[in-house]
């Protein structure tokens, strides 16, 4: 039923392609994983025994596939971090690990853009993370590869190159928590729902963009992510 009580036009949902059809998957709500490849923490400077973490993006941060993205302001070290996503079509609260493949719509191949200038500093002064972690067009995303078809994701390469030149390489089974914990963990945080999706966190070699560049990013089984990133004006 159309609502004639909103005082302006209520946004539209930020939406991924499926591979293989027209339909879409209306997004919920980004949630993203720090600190999930152990190589990562280590560039980071982090302690390794430290569990992962979680943050969040805003839906509308969504970028899709083949889009020329803006370099974004504020910032002098504009990065790059691959991640396994995940889409969800059924949520909960306290999920076992057991029961939370059956949550999982599909998966596909995102990018967590950060500004990394910010971020350190947030993190530095115990700021929220928002400024480095969840601004516009933060959250590139490939189309999704319906769960039936991907198969588990337990392992397989993932990669992302800078105009052709390989970047990051890893594989899914160095996480350090499973995408069925991932999805239990959270679940203990918050409600999970339909449309949420999740940036799994990203192997070590993480890097600066700039203008210009053309990122791609593949994991095994899945369609390839390519970004540009607007040349300098
Ligand atoms: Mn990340």
């Amino acid at each position: 039923m159309h609502e004639t009580r909103f005082v302006i036009p209520p946004a539209q949902p930020a939406i991924l392609a499926i591979d293989g059809t027209q339909l879409v998957f209306p997004v919920r709500r980004i949630w993203c994983v720090g600190r999930n490849y152990l190589e990562h923490v280590r560039e980071m400077g982090q302690d390794e025994r430290a569990p992962p973490f979680f943050f969040a993006k805003p839906a509308d941060a969504i970028v899709a596939h083949d889009s020329v993205v803006a370099y974004p302001p504020q910032t002098a070290d504009f990065q790059h971090e691959v991640e396994l996503v995940v889409a969800l079509k059924l949520g909960g609260r306290d999920i076992p690990v057991a029961a939370a493949a059956r949550c999982i719509f599909g998966y596909a191949v995102g990018i967590d853009l950060t500004r990394r200038d910010l971020q350190l500093e947030a993190r530095n002064l115990g700021r929220p993370w928002e400024a480095g972690k969840s601004f516009d067009d933060s959250a590139a995303c490939g189309p999704l590869t319906r769960a039936e078809t991907a198969g588990a994701m337990a392992r397989g390469a993932i990669t992302l190159r800078v105009n052709g030149r390989l970047r990051q390489s890893g594989d899914l089974g160095q996480m350090i928590w499973s995408v069925s914990e991932i999805i239990s963990k959270l679940s203990e945080l918050v409600s999970l729902a339909p449309g949420d999706v999740i940036m799994t966190g990203t192997p070590a070699g993480i890097g600066p963009l700039s203008p210009g560049d053309t990122v791609t990013c593949d994991i095994a089984g899945l369609n390839q992510l390519r970004i540009t990133i607007a040349p300098a004006a």
